[in-house]
């Protein structure tokens, strides 16, 4: 069955901590990817197949993590049954992670990262709704027959190529350097 595949890498947006009002204090990388798409209720019943692919906090990327990403990419884009990829992934090495699955890619597909900037647990988690805004990009595009790397984030898409974190606690904290996003989201 045709599915969108969500590949889990830790980050923030799987982050937790013990109170909800002090986002702040937290650990990344702590739920899985699947409990992270079981907290979105508007993706309740969507073709989607989950795959952990690393648990870390991005700020400790490695080249056996990029490998691992880069084989599990590899093997989705020779799954027919795959239309999309989602990856969720921490802010700090997100763009890094774009830039190099961009010159890897081949572009047949659509890949799509995405990431918050705070935890799981804070009372105004903004991982849930990224997650249902990568995933919707990622089944347009799919639909549309469009393929890339692209990163989905605060309602815009950006361009893998030249996303860029620009802020170090700013909800919006990504930018592509001047350049206009690739696409903004509405309802
Ligand atoms: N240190 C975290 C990470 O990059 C920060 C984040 O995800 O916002 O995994």
């Amino acid at each position: 069955m045709a599915h969108v595949l969500i590949l889990g890498t830790g980050g923030t947006i799987a982050g937790t901590g013990h109170d909800p009002a002090r986002a702040w204090a937290y650990q990344a990388a702590q739920l899985g990817v699947g409990q992270l798409v079981a907290a979105v209720p508007e993706l309740a019943g969507l073709p989607l197949v989950m795959q952990q692919v690393a648990q870390i906090d991005s700020k400790d990327m490695s080249w056996s993590v990029w490998q691992a990403l880069a084989q599990a990419l590899q093997a989705a884009m020779q799954d027919a049954a795959v239309e999309a990829v989602v990856i969720t992934h921490g802010t700090d090495t997100l763009e890094e992670t774009a830039c190099l699955l961009h010159h890897l890619h081949d572009g047949r597909k659509p890949i799509v990262l995405t990431a918050a900037m705070r935890p799981a647990t804070a009372a105004d988690a903004d991982g849930p709704v990224n997650l249902r805004d990568a995933v919707r990009v990622a089944r347009e595009a799919a639909r549309l027959g469009l393929g890339g790397v692209v990163a989905v984030l605060q309602g815009r898409v950006w361009s893998g190529a030249a996303v860029r974190k620009a802020h170090s606690h700013a909800l919006d904290a990504f930018d592509a350097g001047g350049a206009l996003p690739l696409a903004v989201l509405d309802d």
